[in-house]
């Protein structure tokens, strides 16, 4: 796919989501996939011959949104199933799950265990429609962690890097050290650990916390080394406490957190990623969707907790980032994340937890989340402004008229 174009987005009222303000009457210049000027319609540069013109007349124009949390591989809740299917028929299925994401308004995504450097390069490279890949690598889980998804009676693990499983397993120093070392030198962003356990393993328990200190500081010193940070799963306090004082810069889920947790969050400047709708379809539908039964069991240890968990970080001022968490078919529901979190926080930090607060953690300042020259071209042209009530983000078929990534109209 080309990205020499030019585009021009004229008569737009742009959402300025650090100010929480409307911009009236700019006009915004795209050139080779960057935004290259927001001007006030009157003083924007000279017409080029083969601009393409967007008319956003009447419309709210805001940057694409991020969504922190996703499993681009999960095609079915059955994680341990998917570790041994075909990696082409896997990555079939995530380019159908992706071109799904864009189309609900996500531009980038931020993948915290399965993708790989092959996805977000497709992507890259136009052979698959789909955001910004973001990745991780796989996760890293101790023996018996949440991401050791093996019955208690098998002992085969096959770690070949090439299979679509979401996780590796790795005990002791020297093992995870390599373990984070062999998902960085693939160009992950984020190393991701399991702190406690989870509801789709198979083997541990919830309240279980996971891996010893050493282990945690081991990942944590080699995701520095390499300039990167570690994220961690983590549902209860304990966990996620725990993940922060040895060094953890950023706390998946979070459901179970409490006063402390916050005091902490706050102290070391970390970032709290919640997923919030994925418990809910777990709930109404995890079994239909290959979740087995004694995973179906755990959902409710941390559906009800998780909005309070939300209400706690945002009134403590926690830096809170927008995520879904989903598997298989239940990724249709991504956009229902936008109404649960309507629920406990104001339009305009619903949004900022989808753009400046993702970007910010993902060390993209500047080139998503924002519209700004030097940022990417990626653009939500809207029927209805999100600041008012963000949950038009729900639907977004209603809501979103263009979408626009890397300058290029997402043809839906
Ligand atoms: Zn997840």
């Amino acid at each position: 796919m080309s990205h020499h174009n030019s585009l021009r987005i004229i008569n737009a009222s742009v959402l300025d989501i650090a100010q929480g303000i409307i911009l009236a009457e700019r006009t915004i210049l795209v050139r080779d996939g960057l935004i290259t000027e927001v001007a006030e319609s009157s003083s924007a540069a000279e017409l080029l011959p083969d601009e393409e013109i967007l008319d956003a007349k009447g419309k709210i124009v805001m940057p694409g949104l991020i969504d922190g949390h996703v499993h681009t591989l999960a095609s079915t809740a059955d994680l341990g199933g998917l570790a041994s299917w075909s990696p082409n028929y896997a990555a079939a299925h995530a380019s159908r799950l992706m071109k799904d994401m864009l189309h609900r308004g996500f531009t980038t995504v931020r993948d915290v265990a399965g993708a790989d450097y092959g996805l977000a390069q497709a992507v890259e490279e136009g052979l698959f429609i789909g955001p910004r890949v973001v990745f991780g690598g796989k996760a890293l889980s101790q023996t018996g962690g949440h991401g050791d998804l093996r019955a208690r009676g098998s002992s085969f693990q096959d770690d070949h890097q090439c299979c679509p499983s979401i996780s590796i397993i790795c005990d002791g120093v020297d093992a995870v050290r390599k373990g984070a070392r062999d998902q960085l030198r693939t160009g992950a962003n984020h190393v991701k650990i399991m702190l406690s356990g989870g509801v789709a393993s198979p083997t541990d328990r919830v309240d279980s916390t996971q891996f010893s200190d050493e282990e945690i500081r081991a990942v944590v010193e080699e995701a520095h080394a390499a300039n990167r940070y570690v994220t961690g799963h983590a549902y209860t306090a304990r966990a996620v406490n725990r993940g922060l004082r040895l060094g953890v810069r950023c706390i998946e889920h979070g459901n179970n957190i409490d006063d402390e947790s916050v005091g902490l969050f706050v102290e070391t400047g970390s970032y709290l990623v919640p997923t919030l709708i994925t418990y809910e379809r777990l709930k109404i539908d995890g079994v239909k969707n290959g979740l087995s039964e004694s995973s179906h069991e755990k959902v409710d240890f941390v559906l009800n907790a998780g909005l309070e968990a939300l209400a706690r970080a945002t009134k403590g001022g926690v830096k809170v980032v927008f995520g879904t968490d989903l598997l298989g078919d239940m990724q249709q529901y991504q956009s229902e994340e936008f109404r649960i979190r309507a629920q406990v926080q104001t339009p305009l930090e619903v949004l900022r937890s989808a753009t400046l607060t993702a970007a910010e953690l993902m060390s993209m300042e500047g080139q998503v989340g924002v519209i700004a020259p030097g940022a990417f071209a990626d653009l939500l042209v809207m029927n209805e402004n999100p600041l008012d009530d963000v949950t038009v983000l729900s639907a977004p078929d209603t809501s979103i008229a263009v979408i626009v990534k890397g300058g290029v109209v997402v043809q839906r």
